[in-house]
């Protein structure tokens, strides 16, 4: 056991549908402009492929928490999207074997500071402050799962007004695609999420606001902005 000398963090978890063990979380990645209408609104060329940023693991707020409105920021933006967990890793993962590494499915939104992230990409900086953020990473339980990855409706609504309405299904990279275009970057391992991306119709959010979302046959999240 080695001694530290400060205290060692906590690991992040995530609860696992009708199981009393969770998910512990070791890394975030995700996805950015998955699907071709998101890539559109935010003003991306129709030939540029997605590509990967990531979050902090500490940035889960598991279900039930609510994420405080973050500083620095007047425009924070909801992005919902399917996240799927790891199991198991590895480097150059093919994209048929892609599945074996999955673990299970949840729905999390994607918070970011669109004005720091508008200044980032202006002058060729990180997108860290943008992306990565305390509490920029709401997620739901995992279900675990077998097979053919989730195909069906991901949406979100704002105080009852739905404003992401999509299919997962229209995805440009497929979840077997992301696993394997991930392994080529990084050596995934168990206990990595991966944020698949955001369909069109992502927004601003207020403080007050109560935010929903599902992916169907994955579940649904609830929070407010606080
Ligand atoms: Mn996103």
């Amino acid at each position: 056991m080695t001694a530290f000398v400060v205290d060692a963090p906590a690991t992040p978890a995530v609860p696992v549908d009708g199981e009393g063990a969770a998910f512990p979380v070791r890394r975030i990645l995700c996805v950015g402009r998955n699907y071709a209408a998101h890539r559109r609104e935010m003003g991306g060329d129709d030939r540029d492929p997605p590509f990967f940023f990531a979050k902090p693991a500490d940035a889960i707020v598991p279900p039930g928490g609510d994420p405080a409105y973050p500083p620095r920021t007047a425009n924070l933006h909801h992005e919902i999207e399917l996240v799927v967990a790891l199991k198991a890793g590895g480097l150059d993962v093919p994209v048929d074997r892609a599945l074996d590494l999955v673990f299970g499915y949840a729905v999390g939104v994607d918070l970011t500071r669109r004005d720091l992230q508008a200044a980032a990409k202006d002058k060729g900086q990180p997108w860290d402050s943008a992306k990565g953020f305390d509490g920029s990473a709401p997620i739901s339980a995992i279900r675990r799962w077998d097979g053919a990855p989730p195909q069906g409706r991901i949406w979100l609504s704002v105080n009852g007004q739905v404003r992401q309405d999509a299919s997962v299904a229209d995805m440009i990279w497929n979840l077997p695609e992301i696993v394997s275009e991930a392994s080529k970057l990084w050596r995934l391992a168990p206990g990595d999420l991966i944020f698949t991306g955001t369909p069109e119709g992502v927004g601003a959010l207020q403080r007050g606001d109560r935010v929903e979302g599902g992916v169907e046959g994955v579940g649904e999240l609830a929070f407010r902005i606080v």
